[in-house]
């Protein structure tokens, strides 16, 4: 560790969120964001404890979360950290349903593809951190929540934990026929986590001024050519549809009002989440790598520490 500058922090990592969207920096393609450079640091959410301060508003013993390296200790820079408030919800809750994911489901689902009462709201990748806050958000909205999972103990804990309508096995389900059975009002409202074949089955089933919002496409990152499916202007033309992709950071000036609402439903019991931790700071690539096969259940999280 080296001595701190006026304004600087050393945090000593807690916890390592892991996150599918790291895949994309790893590859040169232009981007939202550019990508890891060989041999530098991997960065992601990390939620740690203030070892030692150069910054008043921060003393030792605080928790705090922000974009840090995949290290045993960062320093920091005040602007880059938030404070966690353990009182609020647990420390980890900052990686996942209080955090960018919960924020991507709360601005995805209610900015774009505001749900209207009555509403069938569609989920894929329902399952994980971002899925299954959207499809809880749908019900709070009074909207029919449908989820698509890539297992049947995730669709059982869907249904049976988080008041899910109905839930789809895609590894199991003929897609165009399950939808059909579950939306028997159509589609309004797809909420995208992953795209492919997945989401060229919803299309079919679209009511008129559907909204479809973009937030991932897990299918396809690991692909070396990009795939080739029904192209979806017909299906967006004839419903008078809109498809509006998001990356989250433009919300960042909203992101208190996200974390208030989302804290208030949880505090309320509105809002559960689920979390798969994995041990230990070596196994963090492993981690990353499970989530490309469905080994978590809600937010993958490393525990450091
Ligand atoms: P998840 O917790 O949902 O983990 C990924 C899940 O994706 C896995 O559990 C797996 O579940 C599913 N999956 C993996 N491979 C496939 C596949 N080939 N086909 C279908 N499903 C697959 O991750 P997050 O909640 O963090 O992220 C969800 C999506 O949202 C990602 O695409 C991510 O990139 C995106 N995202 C976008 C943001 C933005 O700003 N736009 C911000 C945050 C996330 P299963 O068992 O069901 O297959």
């Amino acid at each position: 560790m080296r001595q701190l500058n006026d304004g600087e922090v050393s945090v000593r990592t807690l916890y390592i969120s892991v996150d599918p969207y790291l895949r994309g920096r790893m590859r040169e393609a232009r981007s939202y964001v550019a990508p890891f450079e060989v041999g530098q640091v991997i960065v992601s959410g990390v939620v740690g404890e203030v070892v030692e301060s150069r910054a008043p508003d921060f003393a030792p013993g605080e928790i705090v979360t922000g974009m840090l390296g995949w290290r045993l200790y960062n320093v920091a820079k005040v602007p880059e950290l938030r404070k966690v408030d353990p009182r609020v919800a647990p420390i980890t809750t900052a990686l996942g349903v209080l955090g960018v994911p919960g924020l991507s489901a709360y601005f995805g689902l209610l900015d774009i593809g505001k749900p209207k009462e009555g509403e069938t709201v569609v989920v894929s990748g329902a399952a994980g951190a971002v899925g299954m806050t959207v499809c809880q958000l749908a019900k709070i909205k009074g909207c029919r929540a449908v989820g698509i999972a890539g297992s049947d103990e995730k669709n059982q804990y869907l249904t049976a934990q988080l008041g899910v309508d109905a839930a789809i096995n895609y590894k199991s389900a003929d897609m165009g026929k399950a939808l059909k059975e579950a939306c028997p009002n159509r589609i309004d409202v797809y909420f995208d986590n992953v795209g492919g074949e997945i989401s060229d089955a919803v299309l079919p089933l679209l009511n008129q001024g559907a909204r479809i919002v973009l937030c991932g496409q897990i299918s396809l990152y690991n692909l070396d050519k990009p795939d080739v499916g029904p192209r979806p202007q017909p299906a967006l033309l004839v419903n008078r549809a809109m498809m509006k992709g998001f990356i989250i950071t433009d919300y960042a000036a909203r992101f208190a009002e996200g974390v208030v609402n989302l804290a208030q439903w949880l505090v309320a019991g509105k809002l559960k989440y689920a979390e798969t931790v994995v041990e230990g700071f070596e196994n963090t690539p492993k981690a990353f790598i499970g989530l490309f096969s469905g080994e978590n259940l809600g937010k993958q999280i490393v525990k450091v520490a």
